[in-house]
């Protein structure tokens, strides 16, 4: 038994170990495993306030299943960061897997979002709805190996090719939702990454596709070739890093949305026009990100992405893939425009990772989204559908805010309220 694994054995009182944890004799991770996590979190909070002096007071107001947070979701549990959530809607949304009215949870610190990505909504519900699709393209992870030079590296592609339905029943046995779908090599000098593409039914699939290559990486590549796996991820997955390869081939789900505005919609709810709000697509979405060598030529897909990744238990740094995308916005008719989204790479799930948390699941079940048995995988592409129109509403609201220069009043009016500039902590 260590130094630490002693004290923290040794030491049962709450005091004891506060002192233990500034004293620096244990970890934060040390703390005995059989004290409910509630208390070592409030053991944690306790020692982090003597060592920094920072108060911590509302972190620990919670209302979450702790045990299954900190065993499934968080490591060195001390309490929980609030984000606060507005509610955007009623929005219609038409697709294979929803055509209702939809009201969506939206949780954000940036005032505005809220109330224009709701001003978007009624302007799809006036136009009679956002048409969405959406195409599953499944979770990725590369693996990247290395051999003695082009000779071998083809001798090991050559393998891979002829045992793929070994390596595709090693890789599905590790679950009972993972389909494999396929897997494309890219090969220079001394290196090879193997990207595998599989298919996760309800949940976005990145847990599952890891544990999946990794045991056929270990149990059967690696030691039926001799060729060694450098790491399990090599980059060209690619994971919370933006890239080309994800917005030409996708990543998770591909997602379309689309709506026509006419000059009364555009007049009345957007307060712009055709003419302006596609001279501000074309100078903005497109010119504009020409010049900056985006890889987003859109407004703020990410805006809407990371408020409903927080709200439904989404992995907040998948925003980054799902930021790509192109939005267009063109003459339709003499006075109207057809507005559409396009989102390559979103990974999401109905189930696993944060889905499974108290406020995550509420959010989830005011959409309506469930992982049904009889339909595996329409749950997760149902949130995706939803997720089309609400990048949709969120897009055209702040390009007619541009035209009519409401970006900066909006910001000012909604995001300085009383209180906001003058120093005083939130609460009252
Ligand atoms: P997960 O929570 O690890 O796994 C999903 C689980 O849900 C599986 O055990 C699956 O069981 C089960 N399941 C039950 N019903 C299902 C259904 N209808 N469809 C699909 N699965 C169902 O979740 P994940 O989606 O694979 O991974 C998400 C997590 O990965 C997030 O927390 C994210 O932050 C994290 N992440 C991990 C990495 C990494 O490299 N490991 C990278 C980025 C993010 P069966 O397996 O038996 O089917």
């Amino acid at each position: 038994m260590n130094k630490a694994s002693s004290v923290a054995t040794k030491t049962r009182t709450r005091e004891a170990l506060i002192q233990a944890l500034v004293d620096g004799d244990i970890g934060f991770h040390q703390l005995p495993r059989d004290l409910p996590t509630d208390v070592q979190a409030e053991i944690r909070r306790m020692a982090l306030q003597v060592l920094t002096g920072a108060r911590l007071e509302d972190v620990g107001y919670y209302s979450l299943d702790v045990e299954r947070a900190s065993c499934s979701n968080c490591e060195n549990f001390i309490g929980v960061a609030q984000v606060p959530m507005g509610i955007v809607g009623p929005l219609p949304v038409q697709g294979e897997y929803v055509d209702e009215e939809l009201y969506v949870p939206l949780a954000t610190t940036e005032a505005a979002l809220v109330a224009s990505t709701n001003r978007g909504c009624s302007a799809i519900r006036a136009a009679g709805g956002a048409r969405v699709h959406v195409e599953d393209v499944g979770m990725t992870r590369a693996p990247v190996f290395r051999t003695s030079g082009l000779e071998a590296t083809l001798k090991f592609l050559r393998w891979i090719e002829e045992r793929i339905d070994d390596i595709r029943r090693i890789a599905e046995s590790t679950s009972r939702h993972l389909k494999l779908l396929d897997v494309r090599p890219r090969s220079f000098g001394t290196t090879v990454l193997l990207r595998f593409r599989f298919s996760s039914g309800d949940a976005m699939g990145m847990n599952m596709a890891t544990i999946a290559c990794d045991r056929v990486v270990h149990d059967f590549i690696e030691p039926e070739t001799g060729v060694e796996c450098v790491a399990l991820s090599g980059n060209y997955c690619v994971d919370k890093k933006p890239a080309a390869i994800n917005f030409h081939e996708g990543r998770g789900k591909r997602v379309f949305a689309e709506v026509v505005l006419d000059a009364q919609i555009l007049k009345r709810i957007l307060k712009t026009s055709a003419r302006a709000i596609v001279e501000v697509q074309y100078r903005k979405n497109l010119l504009g990100s020409i010049a900056a060598g985006a890889q987003g030529f859109n407004a703020h897909y990410a805006n809407l992405l990371a408020a409903i990744f927080i709200a439904t238990g989404q992995d907040p740094a998948h925003v980054v893939e799902g930021s790509m995308g192109i939005t267009c916005i063109e003459a339709f008719g003499p006075e109207a425009v057809y507005a559409s989204v396009y989102l390559p790479a979103v990974p999401v799930g109905a189930v696993g990772g944060g889905t499974k948390l108290n406020t995550q699941r509420e959010s989830l079940a005011l959409l309506g989204i469930a992982a049904d048995p009889g339909r595996p995988g329409a749950a997760a592409m149902r949130l995706a559908e939803i997720l089309g129109g609400v990048v949709l509403a969120g897009e055209i609201s702040l390009m007619a805010a541009f035209t009519s220069h409401d970006l900066a009043r909006a910001h000012e009016k909604l995001g300085r309220g009383p209180g906001a500039s003058d120093g005083r902590p939130g609460r009252a």
